[in-house]
């Protein structure tokens, strides 16, 4: 039996999910240093890490930022959140990091990827105030009018939207701009946008090969990197808070672990922002 081939130990795969193409979200949660993935993900994890050094640190540095704006949010009293593109639960999630800070906090965990979907319902039995939909970021309507919103989130209210790591599995061809804008109408002012994303400005040829060697994994999933200006535009209709869109590990770093003081490119390969609608 090869490694990817299912066995007891991988019950928890829900039925219909190919393990033999890697996933982002499995690829991800093993840059963390989480279990909840298979040999193509790993493969693809480590060859990444072999074109990009440090991509495991990158991930962790995203994760950071993650929690960062969470509890920056928390403690100007947002107190809910619509989380789209959650990924595999792992250390700090949302719930955890807004909860401990308002435990009346309210999340809804958006993913188009049935284990990262099938982890956050286990994770979440016994937390009435936090919830998974599985559903696309592209169909905001949707999301936004799902039994699941409609239950934790009043959009008459301020909210925080996060879209971390994820727009940039958005194709151009999708038109993210006017997806997140979409969101934005439908939120109230006061909201805020968190949003992190891989860009090619540092280095155009270790974000090109890993692009390339994704496209070569079969997977499903297609890498699109942006420039500091094309992410810029993803706030339109958002002022956006100190200190602006910086790279991820620079984004009001609070410590040693937010950031790689040793090799300063790992802090900038994802920019991140927080932007409020006013
Ligand atoms: N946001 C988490 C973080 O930053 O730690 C997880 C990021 S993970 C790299 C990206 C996640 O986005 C994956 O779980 C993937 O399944 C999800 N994703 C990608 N495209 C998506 C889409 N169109 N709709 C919903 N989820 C999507």
């Amino acid at each position: 039996m090869t490694d990817h081939q299912m066995t007891p130990l991988d019950a928890w795969v829900p039925s219909g999910v190919d393990v033999t193409v890697p996933s982002m979200a499995r690829t991800y949660d093993f840059l963390l240093g989480g279990g909840h993935n298979f040999a193509p993900d790993r493969e693809l994890a480590a060859r990444t890490e072999q074109l990009m050094p440090g991509a495991g640190k990158v991930a962790r540095i995203n994760r950071a930022f993650l929690g960062r704006a969470v509890r920056y949010l928390a403690d100007r009293g947002v107190d809910q959140f619509l989380d789209i593109g959650s990924g595999i639960p792992t250390v700090g999630n949302v719930h955890e990091v807004a909860q401990r800070a308002l435990p009346n906090a309210r999340v809804l965990y958006v993913d188009k990827d049935p284990i990262a979907v099938a982890h956050s319902e286990l994770m979440l039995t016994h937390n009435d105030n936090a919830d998974i939909l599985r559903a696309d970021m592209r169909d905001p309507a949707s999301i936004l009018t799902s039994a699941q919103a409609r239950r934790l989130l009043d959009l008459s209210r301020p909210i925080a939207l996060l879209m971390v790591m994820m727009v940039h599995w958005v194709p151009d061809a999708d038109d993210p701009h006017a997806l997140i804008g979409r969101y934005r109408d439908a939120l109230s002012a006061g909201s805020y946008l968190v949003l992190s994303h891989v860009t090619a400005d540092q280095r155009q040829d270790q974000i090109s090969d890993a692009r390339n060697t994704i496209e070569q994994s079969r997977s499903a999933d297609h890498l699109t990197p942006r420039t500091h200006a094309e992410v810029l535009c993803l706030f339109d209709g958002f002022d956006l808070v100190e200190p602006g869109l910086v790279g991820c590990g620079l984004w009001q770093p609070a410590g040693p672990g937010d950031l790689s003081d040793t090799n300063h490119e790992l802090n900038a390969h994802i920019y991140a922002g927080v932007g409020r609608k006013p």
